[in-house]
Parts: structure tokens; sequence; C-alpha cells
């Protein structure tokens, strides 16, 4: 049985421990990112393409050319996670920047929107095949200084509860919140200015009181719901539920 996934941000943080776990699970992973996978680079099964999502055109040029019609070939379960992000830029509307606005739109909804586009189309064969949004709490409740990040992860459980309601043939679709973990995005939400960001000690706190997830757990839960018969029972979904 020939099994696939794409992971984006797989270079650190979740998406590198979710591409490792499901390399472990006898998974082929191809990964995207600017930036390579700190140990996966020639394991059986595995690849990844060095890209800037928030790159429209390098991000085009990589979805018209054969790429991913070539790594789903044949593959019996296709699977495609939308984990690549940032929480940047932290702070009222404005002081934001057009620019961080810009790649935090184009990182965390234009580049999964376009990869789930031509991830169905591209799976069109398969029998079975599952989209995964990595979103966050704070798409659904709102946090001063993220108003950046909650809307973009708002559109994300918008985008697959749309779309679970489009029904496209053997696709499960989900927007799923992994929880708090200690990655590098943890450690830039504790280095932010408190003006910018009120509610930073309660992230200080998390961190001291160790009650943050490592990323090794966080990934085997998730790839443990991804890979499971309920998946896509509820497009928008939290972990810790
Ligand atoms: P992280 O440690 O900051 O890693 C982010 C990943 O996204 C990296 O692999 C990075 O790769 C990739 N990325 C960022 N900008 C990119 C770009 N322009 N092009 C391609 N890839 C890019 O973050 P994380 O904490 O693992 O977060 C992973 C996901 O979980 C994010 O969607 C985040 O919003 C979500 N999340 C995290 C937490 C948490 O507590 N950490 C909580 C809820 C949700 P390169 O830098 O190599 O490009």
């Amino acid at each position: 049985m020939k099994r696939v996934a794409i992971v984006s941000g797989h270079s650190r943080g979740l998406g590198a421990a979710i591409a490792a776990d499901l390399l472990a699970r006898g998974i082929i992973v191809h990964g995207i990112a600017r930036q390579p996978h700190p140990t996966l680079a020639g394991r059986p099964g595995y690849s990844e393409s060095a890209l800037d999502l928030a790159d429209a055109a390098a991000l085009a040029a990589w979805l018209d050319s054969d790429a991913l019609a070539t790594l789903l070939t044949g593959a019996d379960q296709a699977l495609l996670i939308n984990n690549a992000g940032v929480v940047t830029p932290v702070g009222p509307a404005g002081r934001q920047g057009a620019a961080a606005l810009a790649r935090a739109v184009a990182v965390n909804v234009s580049a999964p929107l376009q990869l789930s586009d031509a991830f169905v189309a591209a799976s069109d064969a398969c029998p079975d095949r599952r989209i995964a949004h990595v979103s966050s709490g704070a798409g659904r409740s709102p946090y001063p200084g993220w108003s950046a990040y909650c809307a973009t992860k708002a559109a994300l459980d918008m985008h697959a509860a749309a779309s679970a309601l489009d029904a496209i043939a053997r696709l499960r679709i989900a927007s799923v919140a992994p929880g708090v973990i200690d990655t590098d995005m943890q450690a830039q939400i504790r280095a932010a200015d408190p003006a910018d960001f009120p509610r930073r000690a309660r992230f200080e706190a998390l961190k001291r009181e160790q009650g943050l997830s490592s990323p090794a757990d966080a990934a085997r839960r998730f790839n443990d719901y991804l890979l499971s018969p309920s998946y896509g029972t509820h497009p928008i979904t939290d972990l810790r539920d």
C-alpha cells in the first residue's frame, strides 16, 4: 500500500516532528519549507522542496510543475498537512505593516488554500485522501495583539468547514488546533513586546510550569487523529478535546 504525505513547514517545530513520525509509520513524506529538515535528508521515502510559501510566483511555479502529480501517482492514501505558519505581525492594527500582513496572509491562508486545491486535483484517482490544516485556538478565540494570526487561522477553519460541505469524493478535510507546543513560535511569543502582546505572561507561565507539549508528543497525537477512521467527521477540531 502506497501512502504519501505532503507536509508544509517541515523544517522545524511541529511540522518537523509530524514529518518524522509519518516517515516512521512507513508513509512517504515530501516536505515543503525554506529550510531542510534537520535529520531526514537521505532517508528512504523522504524528499523535500525548498520553497518560500510567501513567494507567490515561486509557489505558482511549483504548483504548475508536475511535482505533486508525480508524488501522488499510484497513492492508495494521500495526505496534505498545511502546517507552515507565522504568528507575526504581533501588535494592533496601525503598527503591523503592509509587508508583514501580506506575508502572514500568504503563508497562513493563500498557500494552504492553493496547496489544497492542487492536491485535490492531483489526487483524483486516490481512494483515500485527507487534508489537515494546522489551525489554532487563536482562530476561535480573539487575542489582543494577534488580530492577523487570529484572522488567518479562522480563515483555515472556515475553509475546512465549507470544503466539507462540498462533499468532494473520497476527501476528508479538517482544521485542527494542536494545543500549545514548545517550538520556535512559542519562543517568539514569549519574546514579544508586552505592549504589542498583552497576554505574554500567560505563555511565559505555560513554559515555566511545563504546560507545553513537546513537538514529538503533539505530532504523534496529530497523526493518530489524521490517520484514524473518524478523521474529518468534525471539520473544526482541537486535539485537546
Ligand atoms: P515554528 O517552529 O515557527 O515553525 C514554522 C514552520 O513553518 C517552519 O518549518 C518554517 O519553515 C515554516 N514556514 C514559515 N514561514 C514559511 C515560508 N514563508 N515558507 C515556507 N515555510 C515557512 O512553528 P510551530 O510552532 O511548529 O507551528 C507550526 C504550526 O502550528 C503553525 O501553523 C502554527 O500556527 C501552529 N500552531 C502552533 C502552536 C504552538 O504552540 N507552537 C499552537 C497552535 C498552532 P522555514 O522557516 O524553513 O521556511
